[in-house]
């Protein structure tokens, strides 16, 4: 990654325009910019990757009424969308056919691409932007906008409450917000991680349990027993051992995304009644919900806020996981270069 110059269109009427003070950095940031989904979604260079978005209003458009200029705001992973079909009428804009992502996306008023939040500011149609409680550090909160929405939405649809036993695969970006959202939401949380020193940092977060994954005898104990699992692992592993320890009518949640298809053994399902799912990320309506149980319980993300002259290197930490647990580009330092 190296330094350009981009523009931002001109204000619409219903257009806020945002200084971006702080932006996570999200490990599809570093799949897009080395165009790792190519076959689905080809990265268009120049891409400017970024949709862990917070700042301040500094501009609105005429017709805006959600928001004024100096209120803080943030902007996830998507920017627009039809607003008519039927997703976009549930409130499930990520699923629009015609839904526009922050970066890489066709560009409806400007051509070429979106360019997302490694930039000093965007400009987006309110509808898209979302409020951040004022209680919250907003370096930590801007991974809530894709890390957060991304764990809270599958948790809150396998409807986790006080009670429920929750496992949560892999304490990465992922994995440490879906901790603290389980823990917060009232679940009876466990994580199951390959490596014995996140144990502390596991328990620190709000986990119950830590189960070293490699031990079969700590695996066997929690057998038939989970009311719901998030997997948040992104490369290869036997799902299969997780699915054998959901309780009947269990659920597993994939929200990883491994490159290679996961080998499921049809009878890990069928005994049991159990599920296995996916989710992407959450609706407009949902992350603002997010947001708000995030401020009322006081969560954000564990983060390492770094100058965007370290972005190079931060992703080659992320690469081998040498993050605890999010990196976030303070802005600021965009422009004293
Ligand atoms: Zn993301
Ligand atoms: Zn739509």
């Amino acid at each position: 990654m190296a330094r350009t110059t981009i523009s931002r269109r001109d204000l619409t009427e219903h257009d806020v325009q945002i200084d971006i003070i702080f932006c996570g950095i999200c490990h599809s940031d570093l799949h897009t910019v080395r165009n790792e989904w190519k076959e689905f979604m080809p990265t268009v260079y120049p891409c400017v990757p970024g949709h862990e978005i917070a700042g301040r209003v500094t501009k609105v458009g005429s017709a805006v009424t959600q928001y004024k200029v100096g209120d803080i705001a943030a902007v996830g992973c998507l920017v627009d969308s039809d607003h008519t079909c039927e997703h976009c009428r549930e409130g499930l804009e990520q699923f629009c056919p015609n839904g526009i992502y922050t970066y890489n996306s066709p560009d409806k008023h400007q051509g070429g691409v979106t360019f997302g939040g490694y930039s000093e500011s965007i400009v987006v149609d309110e509808r898209f932007v979302l409020r951040v409680p004022s209680n919250l550090d907003l370096a930590a909160a801007a991974p809530l906008l894709c890390a957060g929405i991304t764990t809270y939405s599958p948790l809150r649809r396998a409807g986790v409450t006080k009670g429920k036993k929750v496992g949560v695969v892999g304490l990465g970006g992922l994995g440490h917000m879906g901790v603290k959202l389980a823990d917060a939401l009232g679940a009876h949380v466990v994580v199951f991680s390959t490596s014995p020193d996140k144990k502390e940092d596991a328990l620190r977060l709000g986990a119950d349990e830590v189960v070293i994954s490699r031990n079969a005898d700590e695996m066997a104990k929690h057998a038939g027993s989970f009311d719901f699992i998030l997997d948040t692992v992104s490369a290869q592993h036997d799902i299969n051992a997780y699915l054998n320890l959901l309780a009947r009518d269990g659920k597993l949640t994939l929200v990883g995304a491994p490159p290679e298809p996961l080998g499921v053994a049809a009878f890990a399902l069928i005994m049991g009644n159990r599920s296995l799912s996916g989710s992407s990320i959450g609706g407009i309506r949902e992350t603002q919900e997010m947001l708000d149980f995030c401020g009322e319980h006081n969560i954000t993300s564990d983060v390492e806020v770094i100058p965007i002259q370290k972005v190079n290197e931060a992703y080659e930490r992320l690469l081998k996981s040498e993050v605890k647990y999010r990196f976030t580009i303070d802005m600021a330092s965009l422009k004293s270069e």
